[in-house]
Parts: C-alpha cells; sequence; structure tokens
C-alpha cells in the first residue's frame, strides 16, 4: 500500500472502531469519553504508526508488549506527541527501560517488580509512573498476571510507593470464539476493582473481538490490534 492509502485505510478502521465505542457505551448508558483506546502496534513498524497519527487524532495512545520492539518505535516518533502503553509482561532486566519509555504500565504483577519500578523511578528522576496490576483472570498458564490471592500484598506496598501511581487493573480472559462467554471475566475483573479501589480506577479489558462486551462491563481502556492495523504476521499473542 501505498502512503495515501494506508492513512485512508486507517483513518476507516479507527473511526469504524470509534463508532462502535461509541454505539456500546451508548448502549449501557455510559458517556464514551470514559473509554480511551489503546491502538496496539506491537510487529507494525514506525511508519504505519507514523501514519495513523497523520490519518486521525483518535491514534494518541499506542501499546507495545515488548519494550525492545517498542523502544525504536517511542524514540523515533517521540515519547511526547502520544501516550505509550506497555501491555506485555515486563521481565525485571527491562523494567529500567520501561521507566525510561512508557506513560502507563498495564503489567505490573508482582511485589519485586514494583519494588524494582519504584527503585528505578528515584534513580531516572520520574516523579510519577501510572501503573495497572494484571490480574490472572484464567489461571492458564500461559498468561502471566497475579493471583487474586495474592493482591492485597501488591496493592498494600504499592500504598507505601511514592512514584508508582496505582491507577487500575488489567486483565486477559482466555480466548473464545463466541465473544459473549468473555463477559463473565470482565464482570469479575470490574467486580475486583470496586473492591480494591472502592473511589474507582482504570479498568484494561477488551481486545479486537470482545471490547464491545468489555465497555458493557466498565472497561476504560480498550486494547485493540487487529481491527486498527490489519493481521499481525509475527508475534501473534
Ligand atoms: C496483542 C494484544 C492486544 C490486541 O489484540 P487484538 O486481538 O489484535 O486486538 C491486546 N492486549 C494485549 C495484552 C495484547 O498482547
Amino acid at each position: 500500500m501505498n502512503e495515501a492509502k494506508t492513512e485512508d485505510y486507517l483513518r476507516e478502521n479507527f473511526s469504524d472502531v470509534k463508532r462502535k465505542i461509541e454505539r456500546a457505551a451508548q448502549k449501557c448508558g455510559r458517556n464514551p469519553n470514559e473509554i480511551k483506546l489503546v491502538a496496539v502496534s506491537k510487529t507494525h513498524l514506525v511508519e504505519v504508526l507514523r501514519a495513523a497519527i497523520t490519518a486521525t487524532t483518535d491514534a494518541s495512545v499506542f501499546g507495545e508488549n515488548k519494550v525492545q520492539e517498542a523502544e525504536g518505535k517511542i524514540l523515533e516518533i517521540g515519547r511526547e506527541n502520544v501516550e505509550w502503553h506497555l501491555i506485555g509482561h515486563l521481565q525485571s532486566n527491562k523494567a529500567r527501560k520501561a521507566v525510561q519509555l512508557f506513560d502507563v504500565v498495564h503489567t505490573l504483577d508482582s511485589v519485586e517488580l514494583a519494588e524494582r519500578l519504584e527503585r528505578i523511578c528515584i534513580e531516572e528522576n520520574r516523579t510519577s509512573l501510572s501503573v495497572l496490576i494484571q490480574v490472572d483472570l484464567a489461571k492458564e498458564a500461559t498468561k502471566n498476571g497475579i493471583a487474586e490471592g495474592d493482591l492485597p500484598q501488591l496493592i498494600e506496598f504499592l500504598q507505601t510507593c511514592k512514584h508508582l501511581k496505582f491507577d487500575g487493573l488489567m486483565g486477559i480472559p482466555p480466548f473464545f470464539d463466541d465473544a459473549e462467554k468473555v463477559r463473565p471475566y470482565f464482570r469479575r475483573l470490574r467486580e475486583i476493582r470496586d473492591r480494591v479501589l472502592p473511589r474507582g480506577g482504570e479498568l484494561s479489558m477488551g481486545m479486537s473481538h470482545d471490547f464491545e462486551i468489555a465497555i458493557e462491563e466498565g472497561a476504560t481502556f480498550i486494547r485493540v490490534g487487529t481491527v486498527l492495523f490489519g493481521e499481525r504476521k509475527i508475534n501473534r499473542q
């Protein structure tokens, strides 16, 4: 595809998703502005991200799942013009880079990682880093996230942190062809959020095939890749 065609394609996809967000919000009486679209750009080249930024103002938050892959794109596009969210598992040896590069980490899943991020924030003069705790919804061996039973300990630690800002929860339910089957998982995550953040907080849930259901169940961040950028050739997860 040439540049103009790529931009047209992206503009159409983003406006289609935006329309669906609005419709899903209306259906359950929510304000669509409460729902932030994280455009999951993993595996796509920096040119594609650039085209999206040119094509539409709706491409203002990008989600990447690998620190290494994200680094080049973030350095090329810049830290300032858009928001960068880490949505993949964070290995401790990538924690420093993550603090340098990302605005929000959706995948905090242990006290050890929290301790490390807090310490690095101090070392890097980062006054505040927004973190969401990834909760293990499905107890699947392939998915990361903290067990519900271990949440209190992590939250207690976060309350002592001066730099990490505990902003909400993230979850990845198991995949079902019938997206309706994910609803109980989304509902469960919302119940946990209401319990641990009674004054409200972010709920990062919903992907290409189930974001409308996630919105009905209270999502504030939806993480959408395929229906915006097209199928990924590699790194499918
Ligand atoms: C890849 C990915 C997404 C986006 O998935 P799509 O099905 O392409 O929308 C969302 N969340 C996480 C954690 C991902 O790794």
